[in-house]
C-alpha cells in the first residue's frame, strides 16, 4: 500500500487529491494535511469585499468529500518535511499536538504565503490598506469599504486606490476585477460620483497581468490587453498609474518609486494593494537533522522542480524547455509542487531596474486554472508511478491555456466581464513565431454582459466539481 501525503488544499492540492482519491483511495493511503477544514473559492472573494456575497457562498467543508474519496483530512499546519526518512510534522488544530505523516509520494501545494512585511506599513496589521487575498481579509475589505460608502453618503469624497503593493507583486486580474467591481457597486449606491478610483501597479503597461499583456485577434485588427483594459478604465472613469513600485504606506499615503527612478507618493482614503507573494516556509529536514532547505526550495521558499533556473530573462523566456513539465524535486524525485508554492525559472514580463537598483516586474501568475491543471498532472504522474512504475503526463506553462474572466460587476442584468482566453499562458516564440509567441487563433479577448453570466456559472460549476459530485471529471479544470 502506497502512501501519499499533499500539504494544502486550495486549487492545486484539492484538485491532485480529488484525483487520488478517485484512483487510489480505496486501496492506498492518502492524507491531505490543510490549515482551514473548509475549501475556499478564492475567486468569488472579490464580490466578498464589495459586500455582494456572504462568505460562506464561498466555502463548502473538505471532510464530507474527503470520506467519499477515501481521503483522511488532518486539519493541522505542516511545519517541518524530512526528505530522508520520507516524512512531515504536523501540528494538530484539533489538541495543539504533533503529528507523523508518512509518505512515499509528497505534493506540497501550500500556496502564497503573503508577504506584507516586504513593504512597510502594508496589510490589515497596520490597519491602514485592504486586503482580498484571505477570507478575513475580504470581510474586513467590504467593512472598510461599506464604511467609505456611508462617508460618502454624507457628502465627503474619497480616494481609492486599487492595484500592488510590491515591486514584484502578482495577481494583478484580481485587484482588476476589485477596482471594476468597486465601481459598478459604487454606480448602484448611488455614491460613485463621489469616489476618485485610481489604477496604481508595478506592471510595465496597462493589462500586463504578468503574462507580458496579451494580444489577440479582433474585429479584423489585432488588439491589445493594454487598449482593451485602458478602455474599460475610461468607460469607468478610472486613473491609471503604472510602472510603479510601492515600497511604504501609512494612514493616509502610499509611497513610490517609477521606472525612471524618481520617487512619488499618492493620497488614498481607502487603498487594497496586493502584496509580494513568498512561498510557504516548512523547515526541510535531512536524517541528521541537518538543514537540506538548498535541496528542496529555493530563497523565496518556491519549491524547486524541473525547470531550468539562473537563465538570464532574454534566454529563459525564449527556452520554452525552461518552464518544468513535470513539477518533480530533482533532488528528491518523490516529492512534487504545484500551484503558486513550484518555483518558475523567472517572471513572464520582461523585469525592469531602475536607476536606484530597484527590480520592478509582475511576477507570474499561477492561477486558479493553472493551479488546478498542475494539480492534476502531478496527480496522474503520482497514480502512475504506484500504478505502472513510471509517469505518462507533463505540460509546461508553455503548453497551457488559461481563460481569465474578470468580472466587472456581479449582476446578470447589467454587469460585465472581460473575458481573456490565452494559449499559451507563457509565450512560446518558436512554436508561434509572432511577436507576442502566442496561437492567435485561440487567444482571445471579450468584454460584455455575457461574460458576467459566464463568471457566475463557472462559481457555481466549480463549487460543484470541487466537491467530488457526479460527473466532476468531466468539468474541465
Ligand atoms: C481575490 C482573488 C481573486 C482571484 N480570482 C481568480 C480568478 O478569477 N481565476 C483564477 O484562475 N485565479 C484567481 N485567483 C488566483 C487563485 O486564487 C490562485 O491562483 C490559487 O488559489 C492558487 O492555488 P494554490 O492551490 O496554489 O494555493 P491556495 O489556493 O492558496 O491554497 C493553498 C492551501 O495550502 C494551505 N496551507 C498553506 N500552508 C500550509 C501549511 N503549512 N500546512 C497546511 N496547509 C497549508 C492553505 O491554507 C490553502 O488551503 C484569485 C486570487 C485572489 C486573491
Amino acid at each position: 500500500m502506497a502512501k501519499v501525503a499533499i500539504i494544502g488544499a486550495g486549487f492545486a492540492g484539492h484538485t491532485a487529491a480529488l484525483y487520488l482519491g478517485d484512483a487510489l483511495g480505496k486501496n492506498h493511503d492518502i492524507t491531505m494535511i490543510n490549515l482551514h477544514e473548509h475549501f475556499h473559492y478564492i475567486p468569488s472573494w472579490v464580490w466578498v469585499a464589495v459586500g455582494r456575497m456572504p462568505v460562506e457562498q464561498t466555502r463548502f467543508p473538505l471532510r464530507p468529500v474527503y470520506d467519499k474519496k477515501n481521503i483522511r483530512l488532518l486539519y493541522g499546519a505542516a511545519k517541518e518535511v524530512h526528505p530522508d526518512e520520507q516524512y512531515v510534522l504536523v501540528e494538530r488544530k484539533s489538541d495543539g499536538k504533533e503529528e507523523r505523516v508518512e509518505y512515499d509520494y509528497l505534493l506540497i501545494a501550500t500556496g502564497p504565503k503573503l508577504n506584507y512585511e516586504a513593504t512597510e506599513g502594508l496589510g490589515p496589521k497596520h490597519n491602514y490598506t485592504q486586503s482580498i487575498c484571505t477570507a478575513p481579509h475580504a470581510v474586513a475589505s467590504s467593512e472598510a469599504y461599506l464604511a467609505q460608502v456611508a462617508r460618502m453618503k454624507n457628502g465627503q469624497k474619497s480616494t481609492f486606490v486599487i492595484g500592488t503593493g510590491h515591486a514584484t507583486s502578482t495577481c494583478q486580474g484580481a485587484a482588476f476585477e476589485y477596482i471594476t467591481n468597486l465601481h459598478k457597486d459604487m454606480v448602484r449606491r448611488g455614491v460613485r460620483d463621489m469616489a476618485e478610483l485610481r489604477w496604481l501597479s508595478n506592471e510595465q503597461a496597462v493589462g500586463d497581468f504578468g503574462v507580458r499583456g496579451v494580444h489577440a485577434k479582433y474585429k479584423g485588427g489585432i488588439v491589445s490587453s493594454e487598449d482593451f483594459i485602458k478602455a474599460a478604465f475610461k468607460e469607468y472613469g478610472i486613473k491609471w498609474d503604472v510602472q510603479k513600485a510601492v515600497y511604504k504606506v501609512d494612514e493616509d499615503t502610499i509611497y513610490w518609486e517609477n521606472f525612471e527612478g524618481e520617487y512619488g507618493e499618492m493620497k488614498y482614503d481607502f487603498a487594497m494593494l496586493i502584496p509580494q507573494f513568498k512561498g510557504i516556509a516548512l523547515n526541510y529536514i535531512g536524517k541528521d537533522g541537518e538543514d537540506v532547505s538548498g535541496k528542496v526550495v529555493n530563497a523565496s521558499n518556491f519549491v524547486i522542480v524541473d525547470g531550468i533556473y539562473g537563465l538570464p530573462h532574454d534566454k529563459m523566456i525564449n527556452k520554452s524547455t525552461s518552464w518544468p513539465e513535470l513539477y518533480q524535486n530533482p533532488n528528491y524525485d518523490n516529492i512534487f509542487a504545484a500551484g503558486i508554492a513550484f518555483a518558475p525559472p523567472g517572471s513572464i514580463s520582461k523585469p525592469h531596474v531602475t536607476p536606484n537598483g530597484t527590480t520592478i516586474v509582475a511576477a507570474p501568475p499561477r492561477t486558479g486554472m493553472v493551479s488546478g491543471i498542475i494539480g492534476r498532472i502531478v496527480a496522474m504522474n503520482i497514480i502512475d508511478l504506484i500504478k505502472k512504475g513510471r509517469m505518462t503526463h507533463s505540460e509546461r506553462m508553455t503548453e497551457m491555456a488559461a481563460a481569465c474572466i474578470a468580472s466587472m460587476g456581479d449582476s446578470l442584468w447589467d454587469g460585465s466581464a472581460a473575458t481573456i482566453m490565452i494559449y499559451p499562458v507563457v509565450p512560446d516564440f518558436k512554436r508561434y513565431p509572432n511577436e507576442h509567441g502566442r496561437d492567435m487563433f485561440v487567444t482571445h479577448m471579450e468584454m460584455g454582459l455575457g461574460g458576467a453570466w459566464m463568471k457566475r456559472m463557472i462559481h457555481t460549476t466549480f463549487m460543484y466539481k470541487l466537491q467530488g459530485k457526479f460527473g466532476w471529471k468531466m468539468i474541465p479544470e
